[in-house]
């Protein structure tokens, strides 16, 4: 499942960027996925939550953001979002195209909990 080895990166490049006390405070980690990025959302959040199981930051969650697919027309300059996978340009009708935008997969933010929250 090609989801798993994604979720595995994340939590490697969360491991890396939360100092090893705070992993148990890790609340979000939140997520760009474009729709051309070939990753299924619920499948990751599922892989992501059986992987983290046996660490530290067990009660982590992934809140995944779809990013919207975002071309250029070449010919015309036109941006638009791409709706149901047509890729034409709206003004111009040309095909020849410029994704700016769909094949995000990112780390966008690393939540903690916040202790003083907590304590409430
Ligand atoms: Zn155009």
């Amino acid at each position: 499942m090609h989801e798993l080895g994604i979720a595995q990166n994340i939590l490697e490049i969360v491991q890396q960027s939360v100092p090893e006390e705070q992993a148990p405070l890790v609340k979000w980690i939140k997520m760009r996925v474009g729709p051309l990025s070939g990753i299924v959302a619920d499948s990751l959040d599922f892989c992501f939550s059986v992987i983290i199981g046996d660490t530290k930051m067990s009660q982590a969650r992934l809140a995944i953001e779809q990013a919207p697919i975002v071309s250029r027309c070449k010919s015309c300059m036109h941006e638009f979002k791409i709706e149901d996978l047509a890729f034409l340009c709206p003004v111009c009708k040309s095909a020849n195209l410029e994704l700016i935008s769909g094949k995000e997969l990112e780390i966008v933010e690393i939540e903690l909990i916040d202790e003083n929250d907590e304590a409430l």
